[in-house]
């Protein structure tokens, strides 16, 4: 299996995307930690299903936006696997608005745990994803990154920081072997797109040339590519996984 004996942190992954990736990688033979802040019900039904394939995982929560709560992701990842070879920043949320109508605490809050939390863990896991052979850093963005989105200033603001962050990340970890890369989902079916009128679903699904939203698992399969040692020669790239939106 291609992530064989290989440390995984997933953030933000009881459910949704993370969770896809977590099941996903967990498949592929790596030690998964699934974090959680809420969802503690589901993060332990995600290492069942993980178990019940013959994978390893344990839960860690914590917010990520909190530094000392992601030191604690780290403790209980090296308790239970030594060390990490890749982090996936997945986390986030959404705070929209009309930019008028956006108040400084949404603008906020979405940067706290959408840029915050990526900053923490990336730092607290740093020395990990540098010293593993062949480590790996994945940033999952947004489409509304490049594209931007009516309503939301601030996630968009977010998921276009990632890009830059990642470029950089990935210049300084070269040296030492490792990679950092950013996917860019397109609307993905999960609980995030639950405040989204049908109306407006409608229109988004019109303007997809592959005429439907990504299932968690088309973002997963990119994720374990990357996190494998098949893309050692990429790295400070933003992949697209969007159905061909920006055709
Ligand atoms: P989701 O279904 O709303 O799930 C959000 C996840 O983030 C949950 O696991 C939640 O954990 C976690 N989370 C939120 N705040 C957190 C915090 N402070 N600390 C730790 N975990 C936190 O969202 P999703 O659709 O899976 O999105 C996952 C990522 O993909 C996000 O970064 C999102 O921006 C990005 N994305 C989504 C789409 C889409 O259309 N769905 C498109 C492009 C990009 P708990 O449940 O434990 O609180």
């Amino acid at each position: 299996m291609s992530m064989d004996g290989r440390t995984c942190v997933i953030t933000g992954s009881a459910r949704g995307i993370g969770r896809g990736i977590a099941e996903y990688l967990g498949e592929e033979g790596a030690n998964v930690v699934v974090n959680y802040r809420t969802s503690e019900g589901a993060a332990h039904d995600a290492i069942d299903a993980i178990e019940s394939k013959g994978g390893s995982a344990v839960a860690a929560k914590a917010d990520v936006s909190d530094r000392a709560e992601v030191e604690h992701i780290r403790e209980v990842c090296h308790d239970a696997f030594g060390q990490c070879d890749v982090l996936v920043n997945n986390a986030g949320i959404t705070a929209d608005k009309q930019f008028t109508e956006m108040s400084r605490e949404e603008w906020d809050r979405v940067m706290d745990i959408n840029l915050g939390g990526m900053f923490n863990c990336t730092q607290l896991f740093y020395d990990d994803i540098w010293n593993a052979d062949e480590g790996r850093l994945i940033n999952i963005s947004s489409v509304v990154g490049k594209q931007g989105n009516f309503g939301q200033a601030n996630y968009a603001t977010a998921k276009s920081g990632m890009f830059g962050f990642t470029r950089t990340i990935a210049l300084e970890f070269a040296q030492g072997g490792s990679t950092a890369n950013c996917v860019a989902p397109g609307f993905t079916a999960t609980d995030m797109l639950e405040s989204v009128p049908d109306k407006v679903l409608d229109r988004i699904i019109a303007g997809i040339p592959l005429e439907r939203l990504a299932e968690v698992e088309d973002i997963a399969a990119v994720v374990r590519f990357l996190a494998s040692e098949d893309s050692s020669y990429v790295t400070g790239e933003v992949i697209d996984v969007n159905g061909g939106m920006d055709l």
